[in-house]
């Protein structure tokens, strides 16, 4: 078990100035860290990096203290009651790799390798990818106001850019959208996440990790301040169960998703999760109670896809707006599950 180390760190970054000095620390072991991180207000974890680094350097945080998980909490995917358990240090581009993912779980393995590129996937892990936060240009830009970023400024994005924004559970607060693709195949296959906080261990659904904004955009999911994801563990699927996962985006590498479905079938169940259209990967589950024992032909998850997307609410916007992710997430679903049965009902 290593000791606690500290550092100082800071100077020149890549973003609007220099990143603001902060304490570097290593704990010995994931309780430390727990206890660290929950004993500072500005304290954050450091997992890959690929996230925080970067709004380190654009100053979308400025912690006193950055602690670093990377080797404190397990990089192996190990059997688990049936299913698999992951550790929050496994790298994605090792999750998409693994023989048992690319065979049970096919949704998640290319969700993984639809994300970001080699050399991030390399990078970035279990634990961080799901915690990355929202690609909402305004939140990035520490020029303009932000509900996210600073509480009551404001948000830019209404009446602004909103071709990225979310057309489901948005409010009057914020209308950003979570970017993690893993994300969205983790909530179809009703993963679970172990947490480790100062109280104790806890488990989460993967479904409610992420919150919708209401009137506090400041949050991203109910994660406690110090609570630290140490696995995400997936269940058993059903022998014969398949799965896929589509994304829908600009260019066809290193673009975040306008649009992504996961699509898990499990016997008479078909569950389906969305991304690019919430502040989270969306489940689907009205438009799963409409398919439950039903064919699964174009015409029905089509019409499943209407039932859900009724409380759908586009926004208007300075590029156009956002209302073509509501016939394109509609398409791109009856597509993912086309994928799965063949186009045989
Ligand atoms: C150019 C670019 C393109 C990208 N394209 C995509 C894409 O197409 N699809 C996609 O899904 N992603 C994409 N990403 C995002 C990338 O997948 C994430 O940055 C990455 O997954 C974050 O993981 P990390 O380990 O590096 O997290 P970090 O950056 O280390 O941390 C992210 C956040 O999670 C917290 N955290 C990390 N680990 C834990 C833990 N175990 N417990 C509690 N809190 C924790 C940190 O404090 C921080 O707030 C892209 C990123 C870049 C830079
Ligand atoms: S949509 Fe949310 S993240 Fe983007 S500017 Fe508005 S409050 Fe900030």
């Amino acid at each position: 078990m290593r000791g606690l180390r500290t550092h100082h760190a800071g100077g020149a970054g890549r973003g609007r100035g220099p990143v603001k000095p902060f304490a570097y620390q290593v704990p010995g072991d994931a309780a430390a860290a727990v206890r660290t991180v929950a004993d500072d207000t500005t304290a954050v974890f450091l997992a890959g990096g690929t996230n925080l680094v970067d709004h380190l350097k654009l100053g979308i945080v400025a912690p006193e203290l950055v602690v670093d998980i990377t080797h404190l909490t397990s990089d192996e995917i190990t059997d688990n009651a049936g299913g698999l358990r992951i550790g929050a240090a496994v790298r994605n581009s090792d999750l998409a790799a693994d023989r048992r993912v690319r065979e049970r779980y096919p949704t998640l393995a290319q969700a993984l390798l639809a994300g970001a590129s080699g050399q991030l996937r390399n990078m970035a892990t279990t634990g961080g990818n799901p915690l990355q936060r929202t690609r909402c240009v305004y939140f990035q830009d520490v020029s303009t106001p932000c509900n996210k970023r600073i509480p009551g400024s404001g948000c830019s994005a209404i009446g602004g850019s909103t071709r990225g924004m979310a057309v489901l559970g948005a409010s009057e607060h914020c209308i950003a959208t979570h970017p993690s693709d893993m994300a969205v195949a983790l909530a179809a296959l009703d993963a679970q996440v172990q947490v480790l906080g100062p109280g104790g261990a806890r488990t989460v659904p993967f479904v409610e990790l992420h919150r919708l904004v209401g009137d506090d955009p400041s949050r991203d999911t109910v994660l406690e301040h110090g609570e630290l994801i140490t696995a995400i563990d997936l269940p058993p699927l059903p022998a014969g169960a398949r799965s896929a996962y589509r994304k829908v985006r600009d260019r066809a590498s290193y673009a975040f998703a306008l649009v992504s479905v996961a699509a898990v079938i499990a016997g008479d169940d078909v569950r389906i999760a969305l991304g690019g259209v919430a502040h989270k990967p969306w489940r689907a589950t009205r438009a799963e109670e409409v398919l439950r024992g039903a064919p699964l032909t174009d015409d029905a998850v089509r019409h499943a896809m209407d039932v859900e997307l009724t409380a759908a609410q586009p926004q208007p916007g300075t590029d156009g707006g956002n209302g073509f992710k509501i016939p394109l997430v509609t398409r791109t679903a009856v597509a993912t599950v086309r994928d799965l049965t063949g186009g045989r009902a």
